[in-house]
C-alpha cells in the first residue's frame, strides 16, 4: 500500500481517517496532533517569557506513552526559552519491573538533556507495592492503592518542582476507556473531576486552585499509533506489563472499544468529543457544590482533603498496621 501523501510505501493505515501513511508522514501526523492539542488547550500561557518561563513537569514511567510524550515535548519546546521541562519518575517498589523502565527513562532524559527526578514509594511512604500486595489490608486491587500513592507523589512533587502544568501520557484509548467507565458507572462527579483535572483549556492558575493543572497532550493519538511511533523512532520505551496490573473492568472496556472501533472506525474519537462536552457540563454543576463544601487539610500530612485524614495517609497507616 502507498502513502496517500507522497506515494512511498505506507507503514500504517488509520481506518478512522482512511489514510495510509509512510514513516515520515506518519511521524509528522502524530507530532502535529500533539502540537495542535497543546495549542487548542492553551497549554503555554501567553504570559510565559524567556525571563519568566513556565515549568512543565512530565510524568515519565518509561512506558511507550510517556516516552513518546517526553520526546515530542523536548523536540518541540527543548529550545523554547519560555518552557522548562522536568521529567518525574516514580518507583513503586515492584521487583523486576520498574528498574528496567527507569533505565529507559534515564536513557531518554540524558539523550534529550532534560532534568529528571526519581521518587520512590519506599522513601515517601516507607512501603513497596510488592509488600502492599502481599499484606493487602483493605482487600483492594493493587492498582487502587498504587493510584492513590501515585497521585499524591505527582501532585506534591509537581508543586515542589514549581510546576505550572503537570503533563501525563494518556492516549486516546486510555481516555475513551475512562470516559466509558465513568458513563457506565453513572458517576457524574467523577466526570466533573476528569474535566477539571485534564481536559483544558487552561486559564491561569487561580490562588484558590488546590492542584497543579494537568494536561494530556497525547490524548488524540490512538495507543497503537503511539507504540508504532516509539518503535519507528527507536525510542527507549519499556513495554513489559506490571505484574500487579489488576484493572479487570478496564480490560473489559478496552476489549469492547477495540471491537467497536473495528466495526465502526472513529468510535473512540466520537466518544471523547461527546464526553468532553458532558464532562464540562458536569464540572460546571459540581464546581458550585465544591466551592461551598469544606475542603480542609489532612490532619497527618496537610494535603487538601474533604476528610480528616486523606485517603493516602489512611492507606499508608493501614499497610503499616497490617
Ligand atoms: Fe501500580 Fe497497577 Fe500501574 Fe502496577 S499496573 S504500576 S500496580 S497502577
Amino acid at each position: 500500500m502507498e502513502c496517500d501523501k507522497c506515494g512511498r510505501e505506507a507503514v500504517m493505515h488509520a481506518a478512522y481517517s482512511g489514510l495510509h501513511l509512510c514513516e515520515t508522514h506518519f511521524r509528522v501526523s502524530v507530532e502535529k496532533r500533539v502540537r495542535r492539542r497543546i495549542r487548542e488547550d492553551g497549554l503555554l500561557s501567553p504570559e510565559a517569557t524567556p525571563e519568566a518561563p513556565e515549568t512543565w513537569v512530565v510524568g515519565l514511567s518509561g512506558g511507550k506513552d510517556s516516552v513518546v510524550l517526553t520526546h515530542i515535548l523536548a523536540e518541540t519546546f527543548g529550545r523554547d526559552p519560555r518552557v522548562e521541562l522536568v521529567a518525574l519518575s516514580i518507583h513503586e517498589g515492584i521487583e523486576g519491573y520498574r528498574d528496567a523502565s527507569l533505565d529507559a527513562s534515564e536513557e531518554l532524559t540524558a539523550a534529550l538533556d532534560i532534568e529528571h527526578e526519581v521518587v520512590t514509594y519506599e522513601e515517601e511512604f516507607g512501603l513497596r507495592m510488592d509488600q502492599v500486595v502481599e499484606d493487602d489490608p483493605e482487600d483492594m486491587a493493587p492498582c487502587a492503592y498504587c493510584g492513590v500513592f501515585r497521585r499524591d507523589v505527582l501532585e506534591r512533587y509537581a508543586e515542589a518542582l514549581g510546576a505550572d502544568k503537570l503533563l501525563t501520557g494518556h492516549n486516546l484509548d486510555d481516555e475513551a476507556q475512562t470516559a466509558l467507565m465513568n458513563l457506565f458507572s453513572g458517576d457524574v462527579k467523577q466526570m466533573a473531576k476528569h474535566f477539571d483535572a485534564s481536559l483544558g483549556p487552561f486559564p491561569a492558575r487561580a490562588e484558590s486552585d488546590r492542584f497543579v493543572p494537568r494536561a494530556k497532550p497525547l490524548r488524540d493519538v490512538p495507543e497503537k499509533e503511539v507504540a508504532l511511533y516509539a518503535h519507528l523512532q527507536d525510542l527507549p520505551a519499556h513495554i513489559t506489563e506490571c505484574p500487579h496490573a489488576s484493572e479487570a473492568y478496564r480490560g473489559e472496556i478496552q476489549q469492547l472499544l477495540l471491537e467497536m472501533e473495528e466495526s465502526h472506525p472513529g468510535t473512540r474519537h466520537s466518544i471523547i468529543s461527546g464526553y468532553e462536552e458532558l464532562a464540562e457540563l458536569a464540572a460546571l454543576r459540581y464546581r458550585d457544590d465544591e466551592g461551598s463544601s469544606d475542603f480542609g487539610e489532612c490532619d497527618r500530612c496537610g494535603a487538601p482533603t474533604a476528610r480528616e485524614v486523606c485517603r493516602k495517609c489512611y492507606l499508608v497507616e493501614a499497610v503499616d498496621e497490617a
